[in-house]
């Protein structure tokens, strides 16, 4: 997520400075939402017995790509995610980083309360100074030096896992990981072409 300065107790301001973070990179997928604003044509099947409330609960606690597919379900489901309240404010407010965990495949790691919960914090998680970053491995708030020198946000290579902490395969596929999307990274712009998958250090 982009660089943020916050200016006083409640007012943050987007830095312009070119960071090469996720959200730089415009081959993220797309969000549709407030795209369709048809009529739904058919409900919810046999949750249409639940109160609205009840199924917004447990919307809350899914994870963001479990709710992202019950959005594609059909137009009434689209509907009801929608009108959630944390997750409408996410949208609006803080749509890159839906797009973000969607993309690097880590948005089932995480609930759409977690997520909502960890945007409403100001401070870096691992220093405790303003955090304008999010990373969306393991969901945490993180400041620009922690991000780029503390080696909890270096993700590893599965080879560098196996070798660093003498690790079994087998044991890689429980750590938390994601893939990399091409394009540009760091504040150097270091071009990045394939999709690799990289395992959180901290897990590791
Ligand atoms: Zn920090």
């Amino acid at each position: 997520m982009a660089a943020i300065q916050q200016l006083s107790e409640s007012t943050y301001t987007f830095l312009s400075i070119i960071d090469h973070t996720l959200d730089d990179i415009e081959s993220l997928c797309r969000l549709d939402n407030g795209h369709d604003r048809r009529v739904p044509c058919y409900g919810l099947g046999s949750l249409e017995i639940v109160p609205l409330e009840v199924l917004q609960m447990i919307i809350l606690r899914l994870d963001i790509q479990s709710i992202t597919h019950f959005r594609r379900v059909n137009r009434r489901a689209g509907l009801v995610v929608d009108q959630v309240p944390q997750y409408k404010q996410i949208i609006v407010h803080a749509p890159a980083s839906i797009r973000g965990c969607l993309s690097i495949r880590t948005g089932f790691s995480f609930s759409c309360q977690d997520l909502y919960d960890k945007l409403r914090t100001t401070n870096c998680d691992s220093c405790g100074d303003f955090g304008g970053y999010l990373y969306l491995v393991t969901c945490r708030r993180v400041c620009f030096l922690c991000f780029t020198e503390k080696t909890d946000y270096l993700p590893l290579l599965r080879s560098d896992v196996i070798r660093k902490f003498g690790l079994r395969p087998k044991y890689l596929a429980k750590l938390p990981s994601f893939k990399s999307v091409p394009g540009r990274y760091s504040s150097r712009g270091i071009q990045c072409r394939r999709r690799i998958t990289l395992i959180d250090h901290s897990a590791a």
